[in-house]
């Protein structure tokens, strides 16, 4: 555990480099697990169902050394307990992603045939594949720190950005390496070669597998005006999934309309988020995404002088919000 500061964060960070700035072009990710084509059969009785995910992701979230921040929060956990979904890899609304996000987004079944290619193994039917999408809602104390900022991000919710999304990639890792192990064919798909998260023309900042449209496919919850997932937990979170060759049930309802616990999309004056954008990167008519991200880049220098941690950030529109840890309440003065 870290007991003091890091000194010149901007060469010596290397986890937070990677994490930054590797991670968005698909490098510096641990190689991909082999899968075990010979699996004892005699195995300990262990089925891979929806429970088995969700007891699993929990247990992780509640006992993993990574859960936690550095010096000088050392010990605090970042994530509280997960929401967890599942999306069945021939859901039609993968091909509608292709359309909306871009032709780029990965499919389940595409990342698969990928994984399973690796492997020398027939990639595995659409059908026959699921995606696992969790949020981590970020901590009360992380939030309550975060609400008191203007300008720029706190310190804990830098670390969060940093040590957070670090935690929610080895949960993920862990799982699909351990899947591999018992001869389950499993990927993380931000955490392969192929994965970007860059500028597309026509389309502007985009990623190949949007985190917060497959927690949208598994019905874990709607956007806001800011773009944010509004959850049961509320915005102020981070999503991950991975994608497994199991049939897993989905066992959340989507909501259809795509902004149904946003208050101001249903038409009651809210755009609190709004007033806490430092640079107005929400208004009446949605987010937007380039000053959003020009501002994000900006708080690089900000975190490493300040806290010594290469990463950048913002989240000033997640909290001291009405929809910062939970779904608002449909009422209050109509638009
Ligand atoms: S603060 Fe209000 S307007 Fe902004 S996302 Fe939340 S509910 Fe929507
Ligand atoms: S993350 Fe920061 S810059 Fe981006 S919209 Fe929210 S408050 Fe504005």
């Amino acid at each position: 555990m870290k007991n003091s500061y890091r000194k010149f964060s901007y060469i010596t960070d290397i986890p937070g480099i990677k994490t930054s700035l590797l991670n968005m072009r698909g490098k510096g990710f641990p190689k991909q697990p082999q899968l075990n084509k010979h699996p004892c059969a005699q195995s300990d009785g262990e089925i891979f169902d929806e429970e088995w995910f969700k007891s699993t992701v929990a247990q992780k979230v509640t006992s993993h050394p990574a859960n936690k921040l550095e010096f000088p929060f050392s010990g605090e956990n970042i994530f509280e307990q997960p929401l967890i979904g599942f999306v069945r890899g021939d859901d039609p609304i993968f091909a509608e992603y292709q359309k909306i996000i871009g032709s780029f987004h990965f499919t389940p079944a595409g990342i698969m045939a990928w994984q399973a290619n690796n492997n020398g193994v027939a990639a595995p039917k659409a059908e026959d594949i699921s995606v696992v999408s969790y949020i981590l809602p970020i901590s009360e104390k992380v939030r309550a720190d975060e609400a008191l900022r203007e300008e720029w991000l706190s310190e804990r919710w830098a670390q969060t950005r940093r040590c957070g999304e670090i935690f929610s990639q080895i949960l993920a890792e862990e799982i699909a390496t351990y899947l591999m192990s018992k001869g389950v064919l499993a990927v993380v798909p931000d955490m392969t070669p192929m994965f970007n998260y860059k500028k597309y023309p026509d389309v502007g900042w985009a990623s190949r597998w949007s985190q917060r449209h497959i927690a949208y496919a598994a019905g874990l919850g709607t956007f806001g005006i800011n773009d944010l997932l509004i959850t049961e937990k509320g915005v102020a979170h981070r999503c991950g999934s991975f994608v497994v060759n199991l049939r897993l049930q989905p066992d959340r309802e989507r909501n259809k309309d795509i902004h149904a616990y946003c208050l101001q999309y249903q038409g009651i004056n809210c755009l609190k988020c709004q007033q806490k954008c430092p640079v107005s990167a929400v208004s009446e008519s949605g987010h937007c995404k380039e000053r959003c991200g020009a501002r994000v880049i900006k708080s690089t220098g900000y975190c490493n002088r300040n806290y010594h941690i290469f990463i950048y950030g913002c989240g000033l529109c997640s909290t001291k919000i009405p929809c910062e840890s939970a779904i608002p309440k449909l009422t209050g003065p109509r638009l």
